[in-house]
Order: structure tokens, then C-alpha cells, then sequence
């Protein structure tokens, strides 16, 4: 990504795109699905999100593999195979035209056809799309920093309680931080576990720099394929990586901060509860990952190239 990139980022109509549901394609503003799902009604659901950048679905067989084991561990089933599961999300990529793509898999438990209260009875329900990109940082944000927020008042939903290893809905926390956050004037935010340690935020995870080294939290959170591709590149750079417990003191004490989603790629924090971390500028660790980051996007061994003039 470059400056100019970034700039493209903004003035998008949302949502264009193009969806697959029920074993048909169709524009974007078709897929819907019954309010009697319990996708909605219980958010009972997993997904995952994968992103196409110039035309290149990036380390699609990953988000595939962990798709794949959020359904196991719900018990969800989807009758296609990961290779089938691939050709619909490049459809719907190729079908919406669009180059660079936020694309999204899902099943919900569906419906019973009884209105049975057994989850076993319900019918579940695949649903893919390929919707222009979307970041969690603006153009503004990725090139400055973002003002982040710790909020105190509200925890992460514990492991114990909801797999955090399942890609899922349950945002009711981060969605609440996130009105906190806002309230505080912050841009976006990072809750606690229960344990009082860092976690994470509304579907980022979260790095700090400390010394040369980079630390990330390990429990309760999602362990994402951008935080994953950060341990990746940061063995290639030869910058240590550890994964373990942050506590807020460590937070407001790094060097530099950055957060890491699919939904935005590498991104910088440059103000934490109002004040500058380092000079206030993004740290050049965090810019020498961030270019790494985009360059990959181009190594074949990590992108799938998308023929929009294939059938
Ligand atoms: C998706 C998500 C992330 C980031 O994961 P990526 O695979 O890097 O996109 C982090 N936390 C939560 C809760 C998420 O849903």
C-alpha cells in the first residue's frame, strides 16, 4: 500500500459488491437472510474474512484452514469443499469487479424447519461476499496513528465462556468499549481480559514495541492471520516476537503501538488515553512492518491472483 492507496481508501459507496447464499449469485443488496436465522437471533454463527488487495486474495489458505475449524468446533456444516469454498469466493470477487475486496465467509445454524428449539434440527446456512475494502483505520489514521482508548469498565468475553479461537459475532462487549471510547474522545479501543491483562479491540489484536522487541497478547483473543503474518515478517527482519500477558502499564509504556486485522493490515496507534506514545508519529518498526507487510502481497507464495477475465 501506498500513500496514494491509502487515498483510495476513502469516498467508497458501501456496500457495492456481490454475495453467494442458497447456491446463487447475486448483487450485494439481495442476500439477505430470515430475522428467524439464529445466526441473528442467538448469534449463533462463525465466519472469517479474507482481503483482496490489487487484484490478490492474500494467504487465503489460512483464513480457509481456521474457517474450517471454527465450523468443526460449532458443529456446523458446510456441504462444500475448501476448494469449492475458494472458487465461490473468487466469483464473487471476479463478479463484483472490484480490486481491492473485503470478502467474507459465514455460515449461521439457520432455521429449523419446525421451529424446534434443537440446534441439531436447524438447517445451516453458507453465505459468501466479496464488498468493496474496508479498514479500521481511515487514510488519515494509517498514515498518522490512531488515538486509541483502554477501556476499564467492560471485559472481554472470557474463553471459558465463548472460544475466542471461533471468528464470531459476539461484539457486545467491544461494541460497548467502543461507545466509551468514542464518549473519551478516542478513535477506537482495547478492552481487558478478565484477568485485568491487555486483549484486544472490535476485530483487531494488538502489538507493542518495547526495546526492539514486539509483544502481543496471547490468552482470550483471537489469534489472527495479521498478527500471525506479523510473527511471520518479524522472523524475517530478525525482530524478536513474543506472545504473552500485557498489562496496562506495559501498554502505556512502549515505544510504539500497533493493531493488526485483516480489515486494515498493520496499523499504527499514535496516542493512547490522550497521550503520545514515543513522538507521536508512527514508530519505524512499525513502518518497516507495515511496508513488509504490503510488499508480500505480491509474493506469490502468500496470494492468490484473482482472473477477472477468466469464465
Ligand atoms: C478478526 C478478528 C481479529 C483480527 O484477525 P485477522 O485474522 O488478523 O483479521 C482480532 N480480533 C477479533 C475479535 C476478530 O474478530
Amino acid at each position: 500500500m501506498t500513500t496514494a492507496d491509502i487515498g483510495r481508501l476513502d469516498g467508497l459507496t458501501y456496500p457495492t459488491g456481490m454475495a453467494f447464499m442458497a447456491g446463487q449469485y447475486m448483487p450485494m443488496s439481495e442476500a439477505r437472510i430470515s430475522v428467524l436465522d439464529w445466526g441473528l437471533l442467538h448469534s449463533d454463527v462463525t465466519y472469517d474474512t479474507v482481503h483482496v488487495w490489487n487484484g490478490k486474495f492474500f494467504r487465503l489458505d489460512l483464513h480457509l484452514a481456521r474457517f474450517r475449524r471454527s465450523l468443526a468446533k460449532l458443529r456446523l456444516h458446510v456441504s462444500l469443499s475448501d476448494d469449492e469454498i475458494r472458487d465461490v469466493l473468487v466469483q464473487c470477487v471476479k463478479r463484483s469487479g472490484l480490486r481491492n475486496a473485503y470478502v467474507e465467509m459465514l455460515c449461521t445454524r439457520g432455521i429449523s424447519p419446525t421451529f424446534s428449539r434443537d440446534p441439531r434440527e436447524a438447517i445451516n446456512q453458507f453465505v459468501a461476499f466479496a464488498v468493496p475494502y474496508g479498514s479500521v483505520a481511515n487514510a488519515r489514521q494509517l498514515k498518522e496513528g490512531l488515538h486509541l482508548h483502554v477501556i476499564d469498565t467492560v471485559r472481554r468475553i472470557p474463553p471459558e465462556s465463548v472460544d475466542p479461537q471461533i471468528k464470531n459475532y459476539h461484539w457486545l462487549d467491544l461494541v460497548t468499549a467502543l461507545f466509551e471510547g468514542y464518549e473519551a474522545g478516542a478513535e477506537t479501543v482495547v478492552i481487558k481480559d478478565t484477568g485485568g491483562n491487555i486483549a484486544e479491540g472490535p476485530g483487531f489484536n494488538i502489538f507493542i514495541v518495547r526495546q526492539g522487541e514486539l509483544f502481543t497478547p496471547e490468552h482470550g483473543v483471537l489469534h489472527g492471520i495479521t498478527r500471525r503474518t506479523v510473527f511471520d515478517l518479524a522472523a524475517t527482519l530478525s525482530i524478536p516476537a513474543h506472545a504473552c500477558d500485557m498489562s496496562e502499564t506495559e501498554l502505556r509504556g512502549a515505544d510504539e503501538i500497533f493493531i493488526t486485522s485483516t480489515a486494515g493490515g498493520i496499523m499504527p496507534v499514535t496516542k493512547l488515553n490522550g497521550t503520545s506514545i514515543g513522538d507521536g508519529k508512527p514508530g519505524p518498526l512499525t513502518r518497516a512492518l507495515f511496508d513488509a507487510y504490503w510488499a508480500k502481497h505480491d509474493d506469490p507464495a502468500w496470494s492468490l491472483t484473482v482472473d477477472y477475465d477468466a469464465p
